[in-house]
């Protein structure tokens, strides 16, 4: 017997799946059972079916009045009334509090780990679709994060866009409205950049230019992310070959994206490429790309690292760090997030965790890049603290490639005394002693 009372009983649940859809509500939470496969192995196969039910029921029962609707042997859909974001937390960290302790099924006890993504519409003009949208992205969230993400969804402006966005990508890459910028990375104790960070841009001919922080979620929910990507690496070769014949011979990080670390067919495209474009290339992963997939990420990452692809972490620090992975990944940088590094002289914690990074990754003989270095102070403190490579607005923004070639020439004499009137010359004197 398992230890929730019979759906049947329970006022609250709906108990058919398929049929039912949550009405129209302000607020909808996902619930999914993280280890259905788990407790189905101990339960069999019939007893395990019944849990969601009975979950569902239970979390019902912690707000009165609130429907459930089981949709698959694992999920539940849930719409608790709650008038605030911060009520709806209330909320969720109730159900997360309630299914802390271990039940009982037949006796014996078991943990039931749920996952919760939920939204909640503070706009009336925001669609169900987009709420359903929007909870679903909150637990594909919950499942990397492990804990219950909740986002507020205020205007469907943002919907329609991504709509739109969507049916635009793929001809957009055919149509040469993607392009190029670049942002070099200066390596403190040498005083030279010794490499850039390819930033894809997108000229939309009716928006404008569409930040990639828009289009780039959406480019992996519709899978255009691996013509884009395939298309970044070809265009870098190209312009790689146009700056070597000015006489600069950079690397060039390309960004990839998580979903694309587990994809073998997209893994082998890319070393082709690499291989047929013989340049200095380096790809920018995340670690939470890599805890998706640990397995294929790894193996795939050696071949890139075997290939001569140097591999940086990003955004280190901004999502779940996990040591575990750090030391098995074949990566030459980490990248410490700009979130610790625009506010590294006005916080009193970030110092401490940049520091403790930077020992970390030089431990691991890795070289750390700090990103988002906006000002003199947090340049100098960096490298007091001994960080390799800076990148950021101070040194430059991204540039287009002619203006990057400009940026070069004009710094090709870095290291030469502050007067000179380059970018670069704030750095004179910064990093000499290390
Ligand atoms: P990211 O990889 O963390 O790239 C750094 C972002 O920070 C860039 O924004 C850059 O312009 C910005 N940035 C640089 N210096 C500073 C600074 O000093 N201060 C501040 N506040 N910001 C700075 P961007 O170009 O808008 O790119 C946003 C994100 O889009 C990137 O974050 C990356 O995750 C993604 N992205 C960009 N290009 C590509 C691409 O080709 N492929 C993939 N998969 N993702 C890309
Ligand atoms: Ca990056
Ligand atoms: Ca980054």
């Amino acid at each position: 017997m398992i230890g929730f009372p019979s759906p049947a009983r329970l006022k609250g649940l709906k108990p058919s799946a398929a049929s039912v859809r949550v009405e129209p509500s302000d607020c909808l939470v996902l619930v999914e059972i993280g280890n259905f496969a788990v407790l189905r192995r101990h339960l069999g196969q019939l007893r395990a079916n019944e849990l969601i039910a009975n979950v569902a029921a239970s979390v019902a029962r912690l707000v009165p009045g609130s429907e459930a609707t089981v949709v698959s042997r694992e999920r539940f859909e849930w719409s608790p009334a709650c008038r605030s974001t911060q009520a709806l937390d209330r909320v969720l960290r109730k159900v997360e509090a309630a299914f802390e302790p271990p039940f009982s099924i037949d006796g014996q006890l078991f943990d039931v780990d749920l996952m919760i993504g939920a939204a909640i519409r503070t706009s009336p003009d925001v669609d169900q679709v987009r709420l359903i949208e929007e909870a679903e992205q909150a637990l594909c969230e919950a499942r990397i994060e492990r804990t219950p993400i909740s986002r507020e969804v205020a205007s469907s402006t943002a919907s329609v866009d991504r709509i739109a966005l969507s049916k635009d990508l793929a001809g957009a890459i055919a149509d040469g409205q993607m392009f190029l910028h670049y942002q070099p990375k200066v390596h403190l104790r040498r005083q030279s950049i010794t490499s850039v960070e390819a930033l894809i841009r997108w000229q939309h001919p009716v928006r404008g230019l569409v930040s990639p922080a828009d289009f780039i979620p959406i480019a992996e929910e519709s899978r255009d992310i691996v013509a884009l990507t395939l298309w970044t690496i070809r265009q870098v070769i190209a312009d790689q070959s146009v700056m070597v014949a000015k006489g600069h011979d950079l690397r060039v990080f390309i960004n990839i994206a998580a979903a694309l670390l587990a994809d073998a067919r997209f893994v082998r495209r890319a070393c082709a490429l690499v291989e047929s474009g013989g340049t200095k290339i380096g790809f920018e992963i995340t670690e939470t790309s890599v805890i998706r997939d640990p397995e294929s990420a790894i193996t795939h990452l050696k071949m890139f690292a075997e290939m001569g692809i140097e591999i940086a972490i990003d955004d280190y620090g901004a999502g779940l760090s996990s040591l575990a992975y750090l030391k098995k990944l074949p990566a030459s940088e980490l990248k410490i997030d700009k979130l610790f590094i625009t506010q590294l002289t006005s916080s009193n914690r970030d110092p401490l965790i940049v520091r403790s990074t930077i020992d970390l990754a030089h431990a691991l003989e890795m070289e750390v890049v700090a990103e988002g270095v906006e000002t003199p102070s947090a340049l100098a403190l960096l490298s007091v603290m001994g960080c390799d490579m800076a990148q950021g607005y101070l040194i430059s923004r991204p540039l287009a490639l002619d203006a990057l070639m400009t940026f070069m020439e004009e710094n090709s004499q870095v290291g030469l005394p502050a007067q000179a009137p380059t970018p670069l010359a704030r750095l004179a004197g910064v990093g000499k002693g290390g």
